[in-house]
Formats: C-alpha cells, sequence, structure tokens
C-alpha cells in the first residue's frame, strides 16, 4: 500500500513534514492520520500502517496541513525537541566540511597502488590499453583551487608558461579524487583518441581525454589497474562514489553556492548544475525491504537538501559562488540517477523550485570500494 514514506526532519522549528507515497489513489475522506508519541497511524479504508520512529517523539494530535491529492498524503506534525538530534544550540554549531572523511578516501583511493609494473584495462570490457608501465612516483595533484606557488614540481624544466601544467613523466601516476594523469606514450592502440577523448577500441566507452600533448586524464571509474609484481587487480571506482567525493571536494559551505559538473566531449558539453539548500537535514524513511508490513520501522538519513538542473551545452556566466569540477559523464550519470530518484519521494508539486529540480544528496552513502 504504501512506495515511500518521507519525514523532513526541522527540529528548529520543531516539527517534520511527512510525504507519503501510495500505490493507489485515494479520497481525503478514506484516510485517517493518528499521531501518538512514538508512532503515526495510517489508516486507509480499513486497512493501517504503523510507522515506528526511534529517535524522534511526536507531539500528539499535533496534526495539520494535512493534504490528500491522488495518491499522496502529505502534512505536518510538531516534535519535541530532543537531545540526540541537538537543541537549538547544538544544531547551528555542526560540521560543515567533510575533510577528514575526504582525506581518508582518498587515501583509501590509492593504497591498493604499489610502485612497481602493472598493465591498464578498460573496465567495461577488461581490454588491456598499455604497454608495461613501470611505476616508480604515484603523486596527488592539487585540487582544482590551488595556489601554484604551494604546489611541488617534477623533474621537467619548466618554462614559465607551462608552469601549470602537470606533466607526468612515463614512470609517473598522478591522481586526483577521481582521475589520474598518465603519460600517453605509455598506451597501445586498443585506446584510440577522437579530437580531445580517450576511446576503449574495443568497447568504444569513454575512458578520458587529452590532458596536454603528452598526458591523458583517466577518469578512476573507466579504468582498472592489474599490478604484474603481485597480480592483484585495483578495480576502477563506482561513480556514485566519485559523485559524493566531487561534492564534498568542490562544497564551499558558502551561502548561495552553486557546485557544477562538467563533462566535455567534442564540441558538446553536459553539466550537471547543484545548489545546495539544507546541508544537513536528516530525515526518517522507509527501510530498504517493505512494505507489505502493517509495522513499518523508519530508518534515519542523513542528507543535503538541493536543488539541480542538467543541461547541455550550456554556458554560463561565471560568478564567485560557483565552483566548477570536471568529471566523467558515467558521474554526471549516476549523481543524476540518485537525484531524480530522491525527487519521486515529493509529489508533484514540491519536486520543482522555478526551473530547478528538488532532492536529497545521501552523502553517508559510501560504498567502501576496497
Ligand atoms: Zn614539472
Ligand atoms: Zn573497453
Amino acid at each position: 500500500m504504501i512506495k515511500s514514506m518521507t519525514l523532513e526532519l526541522r527540529p528548529r522549528l520543531q516539527i517534520c513534514n511527512a510525504f507519503i507515497h501510495l500505490n493507489k489513489k485515494v479520497n481525503l475522506t478514506a484516510v485517517k492520520v493518528k499521531l501518538s508519541k512514538e508512532n503515526i497511524e495510517i489508516t486507509i479504508e480499513n486497512k493501517t500502517v504503523i510507522f515506528l520512529m526511534k529517535f524522534i517523539k511526536l507531539i500528539p494530535d499535533s496534526l495539520s496541513a494535512l493534504d490528500v491529492t491522488k495518491n499522496w498524503i502529505c502534512f505536518r506534525a510538531q516534535i519535541m525537541s530532543d537531545p540526540l538530534l541537538g537543541s537549538f544550540k547544538t544544531q547551528i554549531i555542526t560540521n560543515l566540511t567533510f575533510n577528514t572523511n575526504l582525506l581518508k578516501d582518498s587515501i583509501k583511493n590509492i593504497e591498493l597502488f604499489n610502485t612497481g609494473k602493472c598493465h591498464i584495462m578498460c573496465t567495461f570490457c577488461k581490454n588491456i590499453l598499455s604497454r608495461d608501465i613501470y611505476i616508480k612516483r604515484i603523486l596527488p595533484v592539487p585540487d582544482i583551487n590551488y595556489d601554484p606557488s604551494e604546489w611541488f614540481c617534477c623533474k621537467h624544466n619548466h618554462s614559465s608558461t607551462n608552469m601549470y601544467n602537470l606533466i607526468p613523466l612515463e614512470s609517473d601516476i598522478f591522481y586526483g579524487s577521481f582521475f589520474f594523469i598518465i603519460h600517453a606514450s605509455l598506451f597501445n592502440h586498443n585506446l584510440k583518441v577522437d579530437e580531445n577523448v580517450v576511446i576503449c577500441s574495443r568497447c568504444l566507452h569513454y575512458l578520458g581525454k587529452i590532458h596536454t600533448d603528452n598526458s591523458f586524464k583517466l577518469w578512476s571509474c573507466s579504468v582498472d589497474y592489474n599490478s604484474l609484481s603481485n597480480s592483484t587487480i585495483k578495480n576502477a571506482t563506482d561513480p556514485f562514489n566519485d559523485f559524493l567525493l566531487a561534492i564534498k571536494t568542490s562544497m564551499t559551505g558558502i551561502f548561495g553556492e552553486e557546485i557544477i559538473l562538467q563533462y566535455f566531449e567534442g564540441k558538446d558539453s553536459h553539466s550537471l548544475t547543484i545548489k545546495p539548500m539544507d546541508w544537513h537535514l536528516n530525515l526518517m524513511i522507509e527501510p530498504k525491504d517493505i512494505l507489505c508490513n502493517n509495522i513499518v520501522t523508519l530508518q534515519r538519513a542523513s542528507v543535503v537538501k538541493v536543488l539541480y538542473k542538467y543541461e547541455t551545452n550550456k554556458n554560463t556566466p561565471d560568478s564567485v559562488n560557483k565552483t566548477y569540477c570536471e568529471v566523467s559523464f558515467l558521474v554526471i550519470k549516476a549523481g543524476l540517477e540518485h537525484l531524480l530518484t530522491s525527487t519521486k519521494r515529493f509529489p508533484q508539486v514540491y519536486r520543482t523550485a522555478i526551473d530547478y529540480n528538488v532532492g536529497y544528496i545521501c552523502l553517508d552513502n559510501f560504498i567502501n570500494n576496497t
């Protein structure tokens, strides 16, 4: 009977907003909502579902703004202040940046790498794309907003003009949060270059792009590394994890910021613009495996509520609150799918704001890739 149940908790206002998606249309007269301290009871015709809540307590009979439209039930309820969700005072001091986690993730990303001999393979068809590579150095590249004067340099003679290009030697792998930069001469004919895009010649998946004249930037979610020294394979990363990393690396926490994930392919560009509205929103949602039972224990999920928009070939004027981040198309696709699924938690009228969609990003949803 229930497709999804979403409670948006607003502890500072001491209210929660409920959006219940049913699998059939109902009439207001057939619906009964009863609020108790620890559960919400929904009766439709003669069937009752009880939603149990562990982390919040409702004020009984505080129901307001009940709206039953088509297959949606929406309402508002008052909640008691709860130390677990933070009182008015602690709510404000929650950590706005995720840098410590981010660092751990980057380390996790790279620790499987060994210096030594390896092959690079297409993750989609396992085509071997490189000759035997002998890696001596594995170095992080600074993030997009780095100060060139604070960065180390490699062993080249740099003229002042290409000072800021990061050029790997044949024995180097440079890595960022979701890409690698590798010398172009290390690859064989299984890797094709078309305009500025790097493609697997067998399965035609896009793997990366030309970085400089003699280096490629490959997306971590597109290539596997096969270590020949100890015959282990480091698999390509999960595109959705890379989406979360892209958000975490780009976010500034500044009010009004926009994160723009971009992908370029020849003359075409794809962009996913994300405007965070609420960095720390707690939800209570249905568990993964429901919903035939009539007693459902709601799970807590910590999300970022965002406005988002997917566009192609759009040039947007630059501004101080915009952060651009170039990613693989797979990363944009994975992120967009996550967002579109989240948008389905709202009834139609709440799904858009001007020309943006409304959605959630579950930042904690980090899959361990190892
Ligand atoms: Zn250099
Ligand atoms: Zn392939």
